[in-house]
């Protein structure tokens, strides 16, 4: 009987008319697929992407080279030299993080006193070489006069949960 069955559904093109009505239903449901890159989904506000270093908005480098990002850093990802400035304040003179260490654990945020190494909403930042991943203050820097408004619109939304 099962046999008859199967050629009968054989004979019927039962399969193939199964498969375009699948087709057919999904056809007008509305899309889940995105046309990346010129549609992005939504990131949450903690989304930890690229790196950056982080201003106020008169200028001033955040930094007061704590190096307190370093010391938890599980990767060792992160190296720091400061010096003492004329005024008796402490700023980095290097500021390296090594991108293709890091493990993108957001512990250097989250050691961070004054939120100035934070982790961007930029998650497009592949590149051909190795080299390139290796990030130093002046990159860091841009990338947070880069994104500002986004990091410090993610961290306010963040905050009271923090
Ligand atoms: S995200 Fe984690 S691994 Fe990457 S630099 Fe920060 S502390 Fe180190
Ligand atoms: S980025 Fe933050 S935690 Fe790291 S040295 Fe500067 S002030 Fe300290």
């Amino acid at each position: 009987m099962k046999s008859i069955i199967r050629h009968i559904k054989s004979f019927l093109l039962y399969e193939l008319v199964k498969g375009l009505a699948l087709t057919l239903r999904y056809f007008f449901k509305p899309k889940v697929t995105l046309n990346y890159p010129n549609e992005k989904g939504p990131l949450s506000p903690r989304f930890r992407g690229e790196h950056a270093l982080r201003r106020y908005p008169n200028g001033e480098e955040r930094c007061i080279a704590c190096k307190l990002c370093e010391a938890v850093c599980p990767a060792q990802a992160i190296t720091i030299e400061a010096e003492a400035k004329p005024d008796g304040s402490r700023r980095t003179t290097r500021y390296d993080i090594d991108m293709t260490k890091c493990i993108y654990c957001g512990l250097c945020e989250e050691a961070c006193p004054v939120d100035a190494i934070v982790e961007g909403p930029n998650f497009e930042f592949a590149t051909e070489t190795r080299a390139e991943l290796l990030y130093d203050k002046e990159k860091l820097l841009k990338n947070g006069d880069i994104w500002e408004q986004q990091i410090s619109a993610n961290l306010k939304a963040d905050r009271k949960y923090r």
